[in-house]
């Protein structure tokens, strides 16, 4: 009788302990879905490096007011970066596209409309990197999804087409416009070497973006950390995917 009892206890735990597995399991796997900060598997968010170098990346312009105000100071730093651009504001400033890349800058895809949920993902790649060879006879080769987000699938048809999902692995939040101390502070406390960092130069005004990046380049250079592209970040990684 006593052996059945404990038996019986042993059951339950054994089926709550299967509850807790699913339950972890199903949040692991619904992580996918989730923007990066999570580290989504087989996207390219950080490199595998232990030198001092980090990659700024800006998400949503070319924007005629804001991308001017970045660049000039990204030139006056010595600095290279990578901008995701958006197909739709690439049309309306071709000019903009050509000075990104006469001063050394990396273009990156960010499709063409910015539509979340990337219904029609191929094509909105595809037009966007039209747009990137007929102002500048370059392709685009790395792709970061509206917002971050993107499914095991849609992850998968964007590999097969040649691109390679890039995400970041610390995020400014300037796009809450938390102003321009914070973004620095969101910046330099959570920098490591290899870290990809995101901020933005379009789709909202982006005057604390602006004011933040001189000093946030500063700190850190301060830091001991040296800026790159996204493409230079990957050619130290020790781990090629
Ligand atoms: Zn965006």
């Amino acid at each position: 009788m006593r052996i059945y009892v404990l038996s019986r206890n042993k059951l339950i735990l054994s089926f709550l302990f299967l509850l807790t597995v699913v339950g972890i399991f199903t949040i692991t796997q619904s992580s996918l879905t989730t923007p990066s900060l999570v580290r989504t598997p087989g996207t390219y968010y950080m490199a595998n490096t232990q030198e001092k170098v980090i990659a700024l990346t800006f998400d949503d312009g070319p924007d005629p007011i804001d991308t001017p105000e970045v660049l000039d100071i990204l030139k006056e730093k010595k600095v290279q970066a990578t901008f995701f651009v958006l197909g739709k504001a690439a049309q309306a400033n071709p000019y903009l596209l050509k000075r990104l890349i006469i001063e050394g800058h990396e273009i990156g895809n960010h499709s063409f409309n910015h539509d979340y949920q990337q219904r029609r993902l191929i094509e909105e790649i595809k037009l966007t990197d039209q747009e990137v060879f007929a102002s500048t006879g370059t392709h685009t080769y790395f792709y970061r999804p509206p917002g971050g987000l993107i499914s095991k699938i849609q992850l998968e048809t964007v590999n097969k087409n040649g691109h390679i999902v890039a995400l970041w692995s610390v995020d400014s939040k300037d796009w809450r416009n938390p102003g321009v101390k914070q973004i620095v502070d969101n910046v330099i406390k959570n920098v490591f070497p290899g870290a990809i960092i995101l901020l933005h130069d379009g789709g909202y005004q982006r005057t604390q973006t602006v004011k933040a990046l001189g000093p946030m380049i500063d700190a850190l250079r301060d830091r001991g950390y040296r800026l790159t592209t996204l493409s230079g970040l990957k050619v130290l990684d020790s781990e090629i995917k």
